[in-house]
């Protein structure tokens, strides 16, 4: 389904919560509303989903304009968080429970129940109830039922919040190929970035209210349009005195300039490393902190403590052992403008 938002607005009494958002979402696109806690995310949800009336704003499905349409009459599927399964029904009851309110007949349901069981990987499971599984069946039955009425537009409420962290990456994976499969449009809710770059096909970065930037992770990550997606996409350092930054000084021109170094615009290693050694600043080797496939190494830089990644295959280095820094590239901005600087 072909999604188009103008102008929504949600306010609660004074409270402003979603304030001049405008999206369009093609057919078959899996989006991820990616953000803090109470940016907005699930008010923008609950609005496509009708369960709660715009302030201002259209929202369109397939060119009309559904906001006076009710939930049940906009073709919509929905996955929360807490699974919100029948407690005291089947698996095979909870699959079937949209399709037996749309009176369908026995048979269709039975055929559509059995499919969706199999395809969401429940067979042997039909006749179980909730609390006889665990928590990655139970929202794959959340699944399958949101998925039953054919709907054409599926909402997530930040789905996989309530899994354990391993199963949660599975799940995620299994959901991303399902959605893909199925090619239907699909809207999730999250607050973990990880979780949004590694399963959108598109990104929509929510704070405040106001949509800041929306696109695919690599664009978000590679070219942020606000300070606030900068830092809250990947790691970084922000700093508050360019004049510090030695490839950087330029920068200090612009007064109110920040930096944002990401840990891949830097380069560490011995003087002699460096093709050109004057581009390069020293530092002292701060923190040392072992991730398992990489070292995470701290440097401070004249009273700056910027983060890298150093490859196991490299020299340990001990703390407080001086290292040449050099810094490749740097995100920039003012209260005006944002901009990417590359280090001459
Ligand atoms: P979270 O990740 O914590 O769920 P969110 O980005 O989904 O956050 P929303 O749930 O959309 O944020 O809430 C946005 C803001 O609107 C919050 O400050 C919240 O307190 C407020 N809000 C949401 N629903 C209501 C309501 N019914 N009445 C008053 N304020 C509300």
């Amino acid at each position: 389904m072909h999604i188009e938002v103008r102008g929504l607005n949600k306010q609660f009494g004074d409270f402003h919560a979603v304030r001049d958002v405008d999206f369009d979402i093609a057919k078959g696109q899996l989006i991820g509303l990616l953000g803090p806690s109470g940016g907005g995310k699930t008010s923008i949800l609950r609005m496509l989903a009708g369960l709660e009336t715009p302030s201002a704003g259209d929202i369109l499905f397939h060119g009309k304009r559904v906001n006076d349409l009710p939930p049940q009459e906009r073709g919509i599927g929905f996955v929360f968080q807490n699974y919100a399964l029948f407690k005291h029904m089947t698996v095979y009851d909870n699959v079937a429970f949209g399709l037996k309110v749309k009176k369908e007949a026995k048979d269709v349901i039975r055929e559509r129940v059995m499919s969706l069981i199999e395809l969401t990987g429940l067979k042997g499971f039909e006749h179980r109830y909730p609390h006889q599984l665990s928590g990655g069946q139970r929202q794959r039955v959340a699944f399958a039922r949101a998925l039953a009425p054919q709907p054409q537009l599926l909402l997530l409420d930040e789905p996989f919040a309530a899994i354990d962290a391993k199963i949660r990456t599975e799940l995620r994976t299994w959901l991303k190929d399902m959605i893909e499969r199925l090619g239907i449009t699909s809207i999730f809710v999250t607050h973990d970035q990880d979780e949004a770059i590694e399963v959108a096909d598109e990104i929509m970065i929510i704070n405040k209210g106001r949509l800041e930037q929306k696109g695919t992770p690599w664009d978000i990550y590679k070219s942020p349009q606000t300070q606030f997606v900068a830092s809250f996409i990947g790691e970084s350092t922000i700093v508050d005195s360019v004049e510090q930054l030695k490839g950087f000084e330029e920068a200090a021109n612009w007064p109110g300039t920040k930096a944002l170094i990401r840990p891949e615009y830097i380069e560490i290693g011995r003087r002699s490393d460096f093709r050109i050694p004057s581009a390069t600043v020293e530092g002292i080797v701060r923190h040392l902190h072992f991730r398992g496939s990489e070292w995470m190494v701290e440097v401070d830089v004249g009273g700056i403590k910027l983060i890298t990644y150093r490859s196991l295959e490299k020299e340990v280095l001990t703390p407080g052992e001086p290292i040449h820094v050099l810094i490749h590239r740097a995100y920039l901005f003012n209260d005006n403008d944002t901009w990417i600087m590359e280090n001459k």
